[in-house]
């Protein structure tokens, strides 16, 4: 049962007066962790008896999840809590067994190493995560009763045409207060559908400010009594569609006659089609045959193909990058649930590794 927007709103006035209440030295740290589906987030709080400097303070813990044994969670990145405010942090996990070794919620450890091998390249990386808003009825968040909008363009304005901004505007605030690396948002085809851009990102660090992102994501949520699917087809009625388009580029590719990399990456791609769409969602490919079916703006599953400023193809040149002759390129295959570690690892390897041989 949904609850009444004025008791939502009681319950918001009523906790700004405990959380006014003054802390000794404390610090109330609330750890978060990649779930075994590789998909869902978990998260649990400790006090620590005084503000953690960085990730070294923050001490290892034990996980609550349902595994027969226990779990580690090692603290990765820390950042601000948006929420309860300084002192107080979130912090990122990785989750170890009880051998320490990773457990594979995400290929974090794996992707960092390869990461290592390609040091020289220098890569960036920047990714654009669509989502749905719905409301906790699971019907698109903020609609009508009587039917979907289906605009079928981005970035549209107007409350007969977007629901649910408030919600983007008040993620965007809280990841920049976070320190997570947002670069910006836009309005998605499906109404109540949005797209928020985080990087670009030296390495592996943009996996760890996606997933981070996320969480956030689905705390604002709470606040507003909605939910945000990463399905990547969230509404059966149309054919619209949620990605996580990664955007790439080596010191190389940025410099003046960059282009000629971009190409030789971009032909590697081609020759390993399917053993990346098998990383780019957490299904093994499922999830995103159901999205790239060559209709509206996807490509097609069984096909590799690349373009210069279009949107119907698996990886795609900006139009401004041809032009300029140096800059990055978009991989617009990775579904809206993928690992992003598991992407950009699986980008290092393709068109990197080997690339010196
Ligand atoms: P689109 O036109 O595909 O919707 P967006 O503006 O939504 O593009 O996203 C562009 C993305 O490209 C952002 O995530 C940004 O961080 C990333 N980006 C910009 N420059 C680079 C670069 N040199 N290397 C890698 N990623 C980059
Ligand atoms: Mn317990
Ligand atoms: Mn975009
Ligand atoms: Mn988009
Ligand atoms: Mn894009």
């Amino acid at each position: 049962m949904s609850l009444l927007p004025e008791t939502l709103s009681l319950h918001k006035t009523t906790r700004k007066h405990y959380l006014s209440l003054t802390l000794g030295a404390e610090s109330q740290v609330t750890y978060v962790w990649i779930n075994e589906d590789k998909e869902n987030l978990l998260s649990k709080t400790r006090t620590l008896q005084q503000e953690p400097a960085g990730i070294r303070d923050i001490p290892e813990w034990d996980t609550a999840s349902n595994a027969l044994n226990e779990q580690i969670l090692v603290p990765v990145r820390m950042f601000r809590d948006p929420f309860t405010l300084d002192p107080n942090k979130l912090v990122l996990c990785e989750v170890l067994t009880d051998k320490y070794v990773p457990t594979g919620n995400s290929q974090r450890s794996p992707c960092v190493k390869v990461r290592e091998e390609v040091k020289e390249f220098e890569p960036w990386f920047g990714m654009e995560q669509e989502y749905m808003l719905c409301g906790s009825d699971g019907k698109p968040y903020g609609q009508p009763a009587q039917g979907w909008k289906f605009r079928g363009v981005s970035c549209a304005v107007g409350s007969d045409n977007v629901y649910g901004r408030d919600i983007s505007i008040c993620h965007y605030r809280a990841c920049l207060y976070a320190g997570v690396k947002i670069g910006g948002t836009n309005s998605e085809t499906l109404g109540s559908q949005w797209e928020f851009q985080v990087g670009p990102c030296e390495g592996t660090e943009l996996g760890d400010h996606l997933w981070m992102a996320r969480y956030i994501l689905h705390r604002v949520c709470e606040d507003f009594d909605a939910v945000a699917s990463l399905d990547v087809k969230p509404a059966d009625e149309s054919s619209a569609t949620s990605g996580c388009h990664i955007n790439f580029s080596t010191k190389e590719m940025r410099s003046e006659g960059g282009l000629q990399y971009i190409e030789g990456a971009i032909s590697r791609l081609s020759k390993h089609h399917s053993q990346h769409l098998s990383v780019y969602d957490p299904h093994g490919g499922a999830d995103n045959k159901r999205r790239l079916t060559g209709q509206k703006t996807t490509s097609e599953f069984n096909k590799f193909s690349s373009a210069v400023g279009r949107r119907d193809v698996s990886v795609r040149i900006p139009g401004h990058v041809f032009r300029k002759g140096c800059g990055y390129f978009e991989d617009r295959r990775p579904a809206a649930n993928c690992d992003p570690f598991s992407v950009i690892k699986a980008l290092l390897e393709t068109c990197l590794l080997g690339a010196t041989e």
